[in-house]
């Protein structure tokens, strides 16, 4: 019997299907599933691996003491923060993004940082020529670093030079250019990407190498984006941020080798990246009166404080389906929280538009947030302005109840050290300390409604 060879997977999320459909029903994509050779031909093995002996594992017990990771840290504080303190020997790392972010930039400082740190680094370039890169990192101020370039796409060729020159530090710009010679497909396919991760993955952790692959994420699902990946690399940063802001945030969204959700945030200059040491001011700046629609919710990022305004617009809609828009917020859960508001508090929304923001391109996924976006919609609604030196956290259950948060001590803290002076915040919440804020404790959302806003209709 022949077996078939070829499957259907999905350029977006790898998801694989037996025949061609236009709609990815694994991650919702449209036109996104492709045809691929798959990985084996060979059909199952005839025996099981169990009937040959193989040789004997050596086993360990959990009582053993491990030796804190050595790590090497490039000195570009909040790209260390994001890795968890430091590269890791032998790790891969994806650093993930929408082409023309500055992923290339980022890494190409962070090349200079490590090898002026004393790792051996070459950064291994199938976008541009040498020539393309050499000249953005002297546009950058970085021409005298220490940084091997080579411009290759050909896998084999690029580990044949690895092994011989066992840098400690290699940059793949990008895995999607990369080319494995014993796959049949072509490049940025999601075998050739997957197979180009594996090689590259397994010769880190062979030699030892600490491996960077820049992967972009793609729109139009002819090339297979960093998802597809994810699952083979240690570490999984994107780096995010608007074209048009100067703001980009670089966030680990998986680590092995420390916690997740960290985020680094740079400041585009004509230098390159800057590091933004205090996040909490840049993300605050324009604010200096009060004004309705708008708010400061004490958030949490990973293992930092960071305070975000969150603004809001209610105005009254010309449609029929009135517009419920957000940028840096959930929009189904924009809908849930102006549902409690019409259930529980009697706030209704009919015939209105809402629009949710979060200021300076930031992106916000804590629940904690909640009460921040309920304020500053009643805000709007209302055109009562929350007043300008308090900041608002809580989660809100459908119940309408106002669920305590974690790190509330923390959220405070940054607050002070900002000079805000009040704090609203769920009642139920234990604070370890004293941070000088005044905290109005609230039950549940009709009774912040209620004193705060008065009489709602
Ligand atoms: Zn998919």
């Amino acid at each position: 019997m022949a077996r078939t060879t070829t499957q259907f997977v999905c350029s977006a999320c790898g998801a694989v299907y037996k025949k061609w459909a236009g709609h990815c029903e694994a991650c919702g994509g449209w036109n996104t599933i492709h045809e691929e050779a798959a990985l084996s031909a060979s059909g199952p093995a005839k025996k099981t691996l169990g009937a040959s002996r193989g040789k004997g594992m050596a086993l360990s017990s959990l009582a053993e003491t491990e030796a804190p990771l050595p790590r090497t840290v490039s000195g570009i504080g909040e790209l260390d923060r994001v890795l968890g303190g430091g590269l890791v020997p032998a790790s891969v790392v994806l650093v993930g993004g929408d082409p023309g972010i500055g992923k290339s930039t980022l890494l190409l400082q962070a090349a200079a940082a490590f090898a002026g740190a004393g790792v051996k680094t070459i950064y291994v370039s199938g976008e541009e020529a040498a020539g393309q890169v050499r000249m953005r990192a002297q546009r950058l101020g970085l021409g005298a670093a220490p940084v091997s370039l080579a411009a290759e796409t050909n896998l084999r060729d690029i580990l044949t030079t690895l092994d011989a020159e066992r840098p400690g530090f290699v940059i793949i710009d990008s895995i999607q250019t990369m080319w494995a010679d014993h796959v049949e497909s072509a490049p940025g396919s999601v075998s050739q990407v997957r197979a180009a991760s594996h090689e590259l993955t397994s010769f880190a952790k062979r030699r030892g190498i600490s491996v960077v692959l820049v992967g972009h994420v793609t729109k139009d699902g002819q090339i297979a984006g960093p998802r597809v990946i994810e699952h083979m690399v240690d570490t999984v940063l994107y780096f995010e941020g608007e074209r048009g802001h100067q703001y980009r945030i670089l966030r680990a969204v998986k680590n092995r080798f420390g916690p997740a959700d960290e985020i680094g945030v740079f400041e585009m200059t004509g230098a390159g990246l800057a590091e933004v040491l205090n996040p909490s001011e840049l993300f605050l700046s324009e604010r200096d009166r009060p004004a309705s629609g708008s708010v400061v919710f004490a958030g949490i990022e990973g293992t930092r404080p960071l305070l975000v305004e969150i603004q809001a617009l209610v105005a009254p809609s010309t449609l029929a389906t009135p517009r419920r828009q957000t940028v840096g917020w959930d929009g189904g859960r924009l809908s849930m929280i102006l549902a409690v508001l019409e259930a529980r508090c009697g706030v209704t929304f009919g015939g209105l538009d809402v629009y949710l923001n979060v200021a300076g391109g930031m992106r916000v996924s804590e629940p904690a947030a909640d009460l921040a976006v309920a304020a500053a919609i009643l805000s709007s609604r209302q055109d009562v302005p929350i007043p300008t030196d308090t900041v608002v956290f809580g989660e809100i259950s459908l119940s309408g109840a106002l669920r305590p948060v974690s790190q509330a001590d923390q959220r405070l803290k940054e607050a002070a050290k900002l000079g805000f002076a009040a704090a609203i915040a769920p009642s139920q919440m234990k604070l370890q300390g004293e941070s000088g804020i005044t905290v109005q404790r609230i039950d549940d959302l009709a009774g912040f409604v209620e004193t705060t806003f008065g009489a709602v209709e």
